[in-house]
């Protein structure tokens, strides 16, 4: 394995700590980030090398936080970008394309790609229980994964969430424990235990290792658009971790020569009724004040003290993007839009996405004269309740052809 992986820095001072399981600064309490010898991977890699890697976020490997070869979620990522046409004309833009993690391997979601990441590396420092904080994807991405690994797992999620995605949980035999409240006491109670017990918490102490999992769809939308930047890319945000890191796979690229540098947009999503992101951004602060009772049917992205909110501020501010929410309302009509018009089936965090590209673009945020990529990150199948009073009702008939007959609307 060539040695790329430097080592974890604050993202504040800049502080290097050894490639452990650590998080934050001891002296300023920011956040700890991978940091890779760029010259390094800039002479090693090239858009032919990667193309004729392994088809799966792996191809992407010299710039993920590892010593030794992946270990886990070797078939995840690679998921299709859509050139959806339809879907454009009636958004009104010119070109709009679905980076679709709807079917993403495992478990359906762009969670398969941090879980993936974030298990091997637990694996090299030989932790042998695995455990997160999640509102749902996570919880069954880290589940499936640790089950098909070895890994003792247990996961902590509100204990309201959908059944699905409960259910997506303990189908992999792992400890499900749903805590009575807020995702935000969720992530209070999981620091807690990873201070007491020796576990891998992939997005607590493996935080580091986790989020630059999220690199690989920015990278995979790069080689998909055929090597181009987008001029815009829309993001939905729990944490606003992915975000940051589809721009962080952006600036790698130009850095390691593999696209060309052009302007681009970052924009983010929220829904209306979990918003401390974008609320911050309108109003022009940094200033994040966390939501103490988020209350909106997408519930994966119902953090209301995002970790990485503002950062996700600065990424938006500096590329010139805008950040918007939806309502529920507004969150089902994206759903049933991108199905209508694409044959794509998001869950509702895929409803934010769509119902702010599709404000962003009414109000000129987006011009209509660009290329636009939407990152849909999960699967409709797993909030599919949420649907259940907006569609239209089926017809039920007597197996005959008269019967038949009658509901037919259109000509033979
Ligand atoms: C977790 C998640 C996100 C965003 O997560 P970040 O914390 O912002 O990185 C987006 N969509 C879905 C479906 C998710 O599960």
């Amino acid at each position: 394995m060539k040695e790329f992986f430097d080592c974890l820095k604050c993202k504040e001072c800049g502080r290097s700590y050894p490639k452990e399981a650590l998080h934050v600064c001891e002296f300023d309490f920011g956040p700890l980030e991978a940091t890779y010898h760029y010259h390094k991977i800039k002479k090693y890699v090239s858009r032919q090398m990667i193309e004729s890697g392994p088809y799966s976020m792996w191809r992407y490997e010299p710039f993920l936080p590892l010593e030794e070869e992946p270990t886990v979620g070797l078939h995840t990522g690679m998921t299709p970008l859509l050139d959806a046409k339809r879907l454009a004309k009636i958004l009104g833009v010119k070109a709009l394309y679905i980076k679709n993690d709807t079917v993403n391997f495992p478990t359906l979601s762009f969670k398969d790609r941090v879980v993936s990441v974030a298990l091997s590396r637990a694996k090299e420092l030989h932790y042998e229980v695995v455990s997160c904080a999640s509102t749902g994807n996570l919880a069954n991405s880290l589940a499936a994964h640790a089950a098909a690994n070895g890994f003792k797992s247990y996961v902590l999620i509100p204990a309201d969430l959908e059944p699905a995605k409960v259910i997506g949980s303990l189908v992999y035999n792992t400890r499900v424990i749903g805590i009575k409240g807020s995702y935000d006491k969720v992530n209070r109670l999981c620091s807690e235990i990873a201070g007491k017990y020796r576990w891998a918490f992939v997005n607590v102490n493996f935080r580091p290792y986790y989020a630059e999992g999220s690199k690989t769809m920015g990278f995979e939308i790069l080689e998909q658009m055929g090597w181009k930047i987008p001029d815009h890319t829309v993001i939905c945000m729990a944490s606003g971790s992915l975000l940051t890191k589809i721009d962080k796979a952006y600036q790698e690229a130009i850095l390691c020569g593999l696209v060309e540098e052009k302007p681009y947009a970052i924009h983010g999503a929220q829904a209306s009724g979990c918003n401390p992101i974008t609320a911050a951004f309108k109003k022009g602060t940094d200033l994040i004040r966390p939501i103490a009772n988020p209350n909106t049917i997408a519930k994966s992205l119902a953090i209301g003290t995002p970790a990485d909110g503002y950062y996700a501020i600065q990424t938006i501010r500096r590329t010139g993007g805008y950040a918007e929410d939806v309502t529920d309302q507004e969150i089902i009509e994206g759903i049933k839009i991108l199905a209508e018009t694409e044959g794509v089936f998001a869950e509702t965090a895929g409803g934010v996405t769509v119902g702010c590209a599709k404000k962003l673009i009414q109000k000129g945020y987006i011009p209509q004269e660009s290329q636009v990529v939407l990152c849909i990150t999960g699967n409709g199948l797993k909030t599919a309740e949420v649907l259940k009073d907006h569609l239209n009702p089926i017809d039920v008939i007597d197996p005959y052809i008269q019967d038949f007959d009658k509901i037919v609307d259109f000509e033979k």
